[in-house]
């Protein structure tokens, strides 16, 4: 039943079919998702007082109350384990349709053209949601992947093949995560320095690695430095990649860069970081999701995840 039939069938079903919408939002989200049930059948359940026609949607809205309340329980105990004083908000269900996305003002090329992958620092969204997206792959930190999976926090990787090569292992189990790996080069070269067919060579070299190590290749690719030129996106394209995501804002362990004087979130903005640790920006993995997962609560953002939207 949707709201709007509720509407026409009564209160109590427009209670409960809203119940039953918030209920799917929370259970699709990962480990807080539990294909056993949480309460017993309702057969087994005491009859609501009285018993009568409201007894059952009233069992159902009970089972309901409770079942969110575990479900919030258990991610605000995994928030405080990883030293949040929240859970991460949830974001909402992905989009049916993804946006159109086209080449912002100002990440034009000269060279560019129509067809070639768009350019873009931000998913053009009302939603409350951000993007946390992971560069180059140096780090291989088992810790990042132990707060990915007890936060239900999505990322994107973006790899590049001369960090990531002494462990895909590493990568595909974040891939099993449920974060897509993308297409960072093979060698991180400033691309605008190199003729078309170097350029073809590095994204077009790591996407047959990445078929190789993840079983896929990818089709979103990010240029080292955010430095491309019409070569690169010719390439790019010429490789099977379809879009080209930046960043609006980076993110180190309790520390950011921003691209623009407004500092705080806007709804689709892009988040850069990188697998790195203390002696390359000065803390942890985990310290630098908490910095995201913490400006996120506060702005009232969500870490969404990439792909649904792109
Ligand atoms: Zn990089």
């Amino acid at each position: 039943m949707t709201p709007r039939s509720a509407l026409r069938a009564g209160p109590l079903a427009l209670v409960l079919a809203l119940a039953g919408a918030v209920l799917a939002s929370a259970c699709s989200s990962g480990p807080a998702a539990d294909p056993r049930p949480l309460t017993r059948p309702a057969e087994d359940a005491k009859p609501a007082a009285g018993g009568g026609p409201a007894a059952a949607p009233a069992r159902a809205l009970a089972r309901t109350a409770e079942h969110q309340r575990r479900v919030h329980a258990r991610r605000l105990a995994a928030a405080r384990v990883w030293g949040l004083a929240a859970a991460p908000l949830l974001p909402p269900a992905p989009p049916r349709t993804k946006p159109a996305l086209a080449t912002e003002p100002g990440f034009e090329t000269d060279g560019g053209g129509p067809g070639l992958p768009p350019v873009i620092t931000r998913v053009p969204t009302d939603d409350r949601v951000i993007f946390l997206t992971i560069d180059d792959g140096h780090r291989k930190d088992p810790e990042l992947l132990r707060m990915l999976r007890e936060l239900d926090v999505p990322v994107s990787a973006f790899l590049t093949d001369d960090a990531a090569r002494d462990d895909y292992a590493y990568f595909r189990a974040l891939r099993d995560l449920g974060t897509t790996v993308s297409n960072h080069t093979l060698h991180h070269p400033d691309l605008r320095e190199l003729p078309y067919a170097a350029q073809r060579e590095e994204i077009c070299g790591q996407q047959r690695v990445l078929r190789r190590e993840m079983g896929a290749a990818p089709r979103i690719f990010r240029p080292p430095y955010g430095n491309y030129n019409g070569d690169t996106l010719r390439a790019a394209k010429d490789c099977g990649i379809d879009l080209v995501p930046l960043w609006q804002q980076e993110a180190f362990p309790g520390r950011w860069t921003y691209s623009r004087a407004d500092t705080a979130f806007h709804p689709g903005d892009i988040v850069l970081t990188h697998f790195e640790g203390p002696s390359e920006f000065g803390g942890t993995m985990a310290d630098v999701v908490r910095t995201v997962l913490r400006k996120a609560n506060d702005e009232g953002f969500a870490v969404a995840r990439l792909e649904d939207y792109v």
